[in-house]
């Protein structure tokens, strides 16, 4: 089968992206893509918008990006297909908005005590109506003049190790996969190589992952190298996980991904749209 322009991987202004649901949607058909999966980070505000007739001419596959918690790190897995109705689902997510809040009251103790001035407020007002992140953090950062780019304000405040990535009490892995799965979403591991792990490590997540019912596995994304892909397509196979591929697509400003970009993948059986779209 030849597989329609897709892209399961992108996010909205309902979390860390800058492109409202309905522009997002928009540049999609723009872009000629077929099928879209909207993924924002612990929400499924984005995707609640949308009418019938907003919805002409492209198929929407509801979807989320979970954070959760896995032997002291953090992942982050996709579902898609979800049932937005799924009254599990929704009490998983207004939990995790509350717990984003307080963690973003943390996020700014820590920055105050490294001599930056409450942000606290700027950043809930630059997340707007959606749920707040670190990057609300970083843009505000940068606009009052505090880093010279958002990605200094990771590098040097919010990143991984950094006093502004504060660890919060998320979710299990476990927990986050049971509620993919009896909303009747399907469950994918997000851009496996970005957590900055060894692959062995990344082997023991994957194995964790699947014995844990998850379904399928990001091969394909900005911002891998090849030999990434060619590693997670052969763990893929060996371990008969779907496959999955998106562009992370977050904002116009983000030059190094777009839309329906990332590494093409062949149509494979155990691609994850085979298993949606049937
Ligand atoms: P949070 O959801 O608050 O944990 O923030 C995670 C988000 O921050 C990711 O989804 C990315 O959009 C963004 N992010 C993470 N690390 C970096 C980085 N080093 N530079 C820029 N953005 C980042
Ligand atoms: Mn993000
Ligand atoms: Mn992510
Ligand atoms: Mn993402």
């Amino acid at each position: 089968m030849e597989l329609p322009k897709y892209d399961l991987h992108c996010h909205t202004t309902a979390s860390d992206g800058a492109l409202e649901p309905l522009v997002l949607l928009e540049r999609a058909k723009q872009k000629q893509i077929q099928i879209l999966a909207i993924t924002d980070h612990d929400t499924l505000a984005g995707i609640r918008q949308f009418t019938d007739q907003d919805l002409e001419g492209i198929q929407l596959i509801p979807g989320v990006e979970f954070t959760c918690a896995w032997n002291q790190r953090v992942l982050h897995i996709v579902g898609l297909g979800l049932n937005v109705d799924s009254e599990e689902l929704q009490g998983y997510l207004s939990n995790l908005a509350e717990l984003r809040l307080a963690r973003a009251r943390k996020v700014a103790d820590q920055l105050i005590s490294m001599g930056l001035p409450d942000l606290y407020q700027a950043a809930k007002e630059k997340g707007g109506d959606g749920v707040i992140g670190r990057p609300h953090f970083a843009q505000v950062m940068f606009e009052q003049g505090l880093v010279s780019s958002e990605q200094q304000a990771f590098k040097k405040y919010l990143g991984v190790g950094k006093k502004g990535d504060v660890k919060m009490e998320w979710p299990s892995l476990t927990e986050a996969l049971a509620v993919i799965k009896n909303a009747g979403g399907v469950s994918i591991l997000a851009h496996p190589t970005k957590y900055k792990m060894t692959f062995t490590k990344l082997r023991g997540a994957i194995n964790d992952f699947t014995d844990a019912g998850g379904d399928g596995i990001e091969v394909s994304y900005p911002g891998m190298t090849p030999d990434h892909h060619f590693q997670l397509l052969r763990i893929a196979k060996e371990k008969n996980m779907m496959i999955s591929a998106g562009s992370d697509f977050h904002s116009p400003n983000h030059t190094w991904t777009d839309l329906g970009k990332y590494p093409p993948l062949k149509s494979d059986e155990n691609h994850v749209l085979n298993y949606l779209l049937n």
